[in-house]
């Protein structure tokens, strides 16, 4: 990818090194600039960066507060913040600059390490592809609704990523992911109908088909000798429906599957609408034995204030805290301090998002019970899922450690 770059830092040493570490990776169009004044200058003359590196320590226009203004510019490009001081003045100025809604690609230390700064702007790359196909893969409103009232034999399909016990090593549940099947773009991801769904009020309803399909794929596992724990993923407004926990309760009965073998996850992918409806609902549900598993905990939508008003049993640690972890002192901090809590509260913690053997011996050596992650097994289709189990489980029994595991990905 061509991609025009602007580095800003008041010492002319660093500047020289980063731009001849950048052009020695390929990229040639670098541009440096010494003041946050004359980065700002450049910027608001409509002349269009795809990536800024700045120093957070500058004299005058310091890098907070080119951060603001780069903000208030309407800057849509990749950001990389640099800096001399220690490690959580770094990742603070980071999640502050998250808050902006900035694209934040990382946060550099000095001596500037050339994999990272690779890393960071692969980061980017890999975005601006990914954001150009999600703009070719929304679908309409109509498409949603027709393709939800078409049921289970509707574009719905379901995937099943592996969720693998940690001590043993051996599959024992699955989380149902869903896609949509488009006639003329292919199989798209949750991103493309999820949020949509909510927006028009149709979750409930994607909701109930996805419910179904997983509870009747669990009922054909169990019967095939596979005793499957399935989570599924539910928005926590659809909790405000009365009949929700029925419905739930009317599909296990009709496919026979008891309430231990699911577990309902939840996000607060949007403000809870009726907080008391809902928590009712979910306490319903944990009384009548299903596991409750609080996802993506840690980032904004999932934290410690829900941990107190709902009795979940599970706690999904988002992969934002999982994947690289071992690099970092502050993030095996958190992790720990995460892993601590969930035990003390007598819940099961899942590491999402491990994508390598070091996220994996990481989250083992700190206790966590089950693993999801690329690096043990992507989200499959039903039946490429069946063949993986059945190879996975055959070798992979009794591993107590990473270095016993076959991994087949
Ligand atoms: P989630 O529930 O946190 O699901 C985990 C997501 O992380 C999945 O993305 C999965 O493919 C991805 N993932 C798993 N391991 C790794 C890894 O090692 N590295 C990376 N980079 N990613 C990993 P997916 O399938 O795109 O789903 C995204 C989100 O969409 C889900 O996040 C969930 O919040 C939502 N979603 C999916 N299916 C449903 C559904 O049926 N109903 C509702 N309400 N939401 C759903
Ligand atoms: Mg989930
Ligand atoms: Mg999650």
């Amino acid at each position: 990818m061509k991609l025009k770059i602007l580095v800003v830092d008041d010492e002319r040493f660093i500047l020289s090194l980063i731009k001849r570490t950048l052009v020695s990776m390929g990229y040639i169009d670098v541009e440096t600039v010494e003041t946050g004044y004359e980065a700002i200058e450049r910027l608001s003359n409509g002349r269009k960066y795809d990536i800024v590196i700045c120093d957070l320590c500058m004299p005058r226009l310091d890098g907070m507060e080119f951060i603001r203004v780069v903000n208030d510019a309407r800057y849509i490009g990749g950001l990389i913040v640099l800096s001399g001081q220690d490690e959580r003045i770094l990742s603070s100025a980071v999640n502050l600059a998250r808050k902006y809604k900035l694209n934040i690609l990382g946060a550099l230390g000095k001596p500037i390490e050339r994999s990272k700064l690779e890393n960071m702007i692969a980061g980017y790359e890999q975005k601006s592809r990914k954001a150009t196909s999600a703009s070719s893969c929304e679908i309409s409103q109509q498409e949603l609704q027709d393709g939800i009232t078409a049921g289970e034999s509707g574009p719905l399909e379901m995937f099943y990523q592996p969720k693998i016990n940690i001590r043993s090593g051996a599959i024992t549940g699955v989380e149902a992911l869903a896609r949509w099947q488009h006639p003329t773009r292919g199989l798209l991801p949750p991103y493309a109908f999820v949020s949509l769904a909510e927006e028009l009020e149709l979750i409930d309803s994607l909701t109930k088909v996805v419910f179904k399909k997983a509870v009747r794929q669990t009922m054909k596992w169990h019967q095939q000798g596979h005793p499957m724990v399935t989570s599924i993923n539910f928005s926590v407004n659809s909790f405000s429906d009365p009949t929700l926990a029925n419905f739930i309760f009317d599909v296990l009965n009709e496919f026979d599957v008891s309430p231990k073998y699911i577990n309902i996850e939840v996000t607060e992918t949007q403000a809870m609408n009726n907080e008391t409806e809902c928590i009712e609902n979910l306490i319903r549900l944990r009384l009548n034995n299903f596991g409750l598993s609080i996802d993506d905990f840690g980032t904004g939508n999932s934290s410690l204030a829900q941990l107190k008003r709902i009795p979940f049993t599970e706690l999904k640690i988002d992969r934002e805290f999982v994947n690289c972890a071992s690099g970092s002192k502050e993030a095996i901090a958190m992790l720990e301090s995460t892993v601590n809590l969930a035990k003390k509260l007598g819940m099961q913690v899942v590491a999402e998002g491990a994508e390598t053997k070091e996220d994996w011996d990481l989250v083992a050596r700190l206790g966590c019970d089950f693993v999801q992650g690329y690096y043990c097994g992507r989200p499959m289709p039903t039946h490429e899922f069946e063949h993986f189990l059945t190879e996975w489980n055959s070798h992979n029994q009794i591993a107590s450690s990473s270095d016993n595991l076959k991994i087949f990905v």
